[in-house]
């Protein structure tokens, strides 16, 4: 079995002098064909499926915005909307359920969906932070549908997935977790550590101060990531991968390389094979400097490939703050030990 992608560009969803371009991808494109994977074709999510998670009438109202108003912005991150953004958003979800249920139906051995626009930051009630639909918790439902009774998604985006922690807070075949940057004025402002008492071990945060990178993030990866795999024992994990978190991104301020990248992608390669038989599926989220998001995408290919490993050597420049009493915090809160 082999490494499977969808590949949805939507080069019409664009706004002048925003950073959620279809540029993100220009470094990327190229590179496709050089990894072991097979590109899959995309059909468009229908109505019904991202009803798995939307409100039909947002969902609709947003149809219309597109039809009779766009181009436009939609909310304050700024979101924005063109013409063709309703069906664009409709194919980016459908890269995701096309990836996630070759995993599932065990045609694929694990599968990368490079979709825009994005979609974690978008609750079941609006579009917010760039993303117009939730094109990875649409998936996560989409498995249950299809017999699933656990799935796991887990978001490193340097952002935290508010709009999939919305999704899931309730649903309790569904677990999440983010590790994002936290602290004043950065973008959304949720995601600290007890935000939902009532879903300890199945819905945990990692809010990290800026400047956490390599040795930060694999401690995190391997003091809650592991821990929250075993407790839950997901049938698939799900990945909202945003390459965002590198040091060198435009508009955040962690300190990832393209190194920890390749290091966090195959702990969460490892952790599959070790619950789920390997089936992961990771989901394209932020990124806004082109050369970080394709040598970000080439460590997933690696790690889902066993390919030849990365040439990148990028570490960032800054000394990292010490987590440790953070990612303990953490631990206690959940009870992981
Ligand atoms: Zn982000």
């Amino acid at each position: 079995m082999k490494t499977v992608y969808t590949f949805v560009p939507s080069p019409n969803h664009l706004y002048p002098d925003h950073p959620e371009r279809p540029g993100r991808l220009e470094f990327l494109q190229p590179r496709l064909e050089s990894f072991a994977a097979g590109l899959i074709e995309t059909i468009s999510a229908t109505r019904e499926e991202i009803a798995y998670v939307h409100n039909p009438k947002v969902v609709s109202a947003l149809e219309r915005v597109c039809r009779e108003e766009a181009p436009g912005i939609i909310d304050y991150a700024p979101t924005y909307v063109t013409q063709s953004s309703f069906e664009d958003a409709l194919l980016a979800a459908g890269g995701v359920l096309t990836c996630a249920r070759a995993v599932v139906n065990g045609e694929a051995k694990n599968a990368f969906a490079i979709v825009r626009p994005p979609g974690h930051h978008a609750e079941p009630d609006r579009p917010m932070g760039f993303c117009i639909f939730n094109n990875i918790a649409i998936a996560a439902r989409d498995a249950l549908a299809h017999g699933l009774e656990r799935v796991a998604v887990i978001d490193y985006d340097a952002h935290h997935g508010n709009g999939t922690q919305a999704a899931f807070l309730n649903d309790e075949r569904i677990a999440f977790l983010s590790v994002h940057q936290y602290g004043a004025g950065f973008y959304p402002g949720t995601g600290w550590i007890d935000e939902a008492p009532h879903a300890k071990k199945r819905i945990v945060n990692v809010p990290l101060p800026a400047y956490a990178g390599d040795q930060v993030y694999e401690q995190v990866a391997d003091q809650v990531f592991a821990p929250f795999v075993e407790s839950f024992q997901p049938q698939l994990i799900l990945i909202s991968v945003g390459f965002d978190a590198h040091w060198s991104d435009p508009i955040t301020m962690l300190g990832l390389s393209t190194a920890g990248y390749l290091m966090l992608a195959k702990k969460v390669v490892t952790l599959a094979e070790g619950c789920c038989s390997g089936k992961i599926v990771f989901v394209l989220e932020g990124g806004y400097d082109p050369i970080n998001v394709a040598n970000g995408a080439e460590t997933v290919f690696i790690a889902e490939t066993g390919q030849r490993a990365s040439a990148v050597n990028d570490p960032s420049p800054r000394q990292e703050p010490d987590c440790s009493s953070r990612i303990e915090e953490v631990r206690n809160w959940h009870g992981f030990s």
